[in-house]
């Protein structure tokens, strides 16, 4: 018989005390980056007691364990993250970080609990699955591309008779009703871009301007004119943000600077829109410069791609999150995301789907709580069970026994 989604609940639910228990645990000591021992310590712990066949990465932390059903078939991949930022965190709780600058201030440490949990339920019923689940534990989603060399290491070959073919990753947002599972179909995050530009001019007196190049007027010109680019000549439809967010030049009042530094940030949604809006970016700012007789050295640094969620899988979770929890908890987003987030690189290459899990704490107005990344920020643990089983049912239904 295969498990009722109200009993893989009930399961989730009397499992509760260990799922806690390990997020708070991780919760106080954070590590950032690619090299997280302490945290893979942890989770290769907890996976040893089940049984998987478990790997670890050679150049980063990450940790990848197999779980087979007990006839063959397809293999499915679930999916945490389990880095922390460098935050100082403020949020006072009892189990806050103990690591000075560093907070689990994105909730990864409930990812990792999560996917914990789920692997204890999915293990118990081995009977029930056709196939393989793969356990993705992966370090730096914080701007360090992890998901991406764990890829390089072979991630999705990690059974070789039966390559990756679906994938489900789980994210906690403070500002989302507490219980509720969040997705949409198509662009789900943005990609995210850096630029970095510095102008070069002529210092000079503040006095004698026309002896000088001055770089702060073409500046502040470069500002509005990419703005005035990203309304003239992008498609609303297919939505670009390009912000200015860092700005330096000059050291006092009569003194014409020779530089002055810009740097920030283009988000979208869609392969074309990003080669567009970063050239666009380009030359613009290349040719105000020019049109002043200043030069300018440009950078561009690559970062996530457009995370785009498989339709038919983003209307499974719907579905699923419906029975485990009720129709009222299963919420199609109206629109997508503009952070970003390196599960991208994993939907790159398999069909699948990322959805967000409500953890706003009880008490709370979700439109004015500390956000995901703030030093204030407070996840509710309240949902943690039904992000368990979410995941669980999710790789049992992807693999019908
Ligand atoms: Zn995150």
């Amino acid at each position: 018989m295969p498990t009722r989604p109200s009993d893989l609940l009930a399961a989730a639910y009397s499992d509760a005390d260990r799922t806690i228990e390990l997020r708070r645990q991780l919760h106080r000591h954070p590590e950032i980056g690619l090299h997280l021992p302490r945290t893979q310590a942890a989770v290769l712990e907890a996976f040893a007691e089940l049984p998987l066949e478990v790997t670890t990465g050679t150049t980063t932390s990450s940790v990848v364990a197999v779980l087979r059903g007990a006839r063959p078939g397809p293999t499915y991949l679930l999916r945490a993250d389990m880095d922390a930022l460098p935050v100082h965190e403020d949020s006072g709780l009892p189990f806050a970080s103990q690591v000075p600058g560093a907070m689990h201030a994105c909730g990864h440490d409930t990812h990792v609990a999560m996917l914990v949990g789920a692997a204890r339920l999915l293990a118990a019923r081995r009977e029930e699955l056709a196939g393989q689940v793969v356990f993705m534990v992966q370090p730096g989603e914080e701007g360090f591309h992890g998901a991406r060399y764990m890829l390089d290491e072979g991630l999705l070959d990690v059974v070789p008779e039966a390559p990756v073919s679906g994938a489900f990753a789980l994210h906690v947002s403070s500002t989302l009703a507490s219980g509720s599972v969040n997705v949409r179909p198509g662009p789900m995050m943005a990609a995210a871009d850096q630029w970095r530009m510095t102008l070069r001019g002529r210092g000079g007196h503040a006095s004698e301007p026309h002896a000088a190049a001055d770089p702060i007027p073409v500046a502040a010109e470069i500002v509005l004119a990419l703005q005035a680019m990203v309304t003239r000549r992008v498609d609303v439809f297919d939505p670009a943000v390009v912000t200015v967010a860092h700005i330096e030049a000059g050291s006092t009042n009569n003194v014409i600077p020779d530089t002055a530094y810009l740097e920030g940030t283009i988000r979208t949604l869609s392969a074309e829109r990003r080669a567009d809006v970063v050239a666009s970016v380009r030359r613009v700012a290349t040719h105000v410069a020019a049109a002043h007789e200043l030069e300018l050295h440009w950078e561009h640094i690559e970062g996530y791609p457009v995370t785009i969620n498989d339709p038919g899988m983003a209307a499974q979770v719907l579905e699923t999150a419906a029975e485990l929890l009720g129709r009222q908890a299963s919420v199609l987003m109206p629109a997508p995301l503009m952070g970003a987030e390196d599960f991208s690189y994993v939907l790159q290459r398999v069909p699948g789907v990322m959805a967000w899990l409500g953890a706003c704490p009880p008490g709370v107005d979700a439109a004015t709580a500390p956000a995901n990344h703030s030093n204030l920020v407070v996840f509710d643990e309240e949902p943690l069970p039904a992000g368990v089983a979410l995941y669980a049912q999710m790789a049992l239904q992807a693999l019908p026994g």
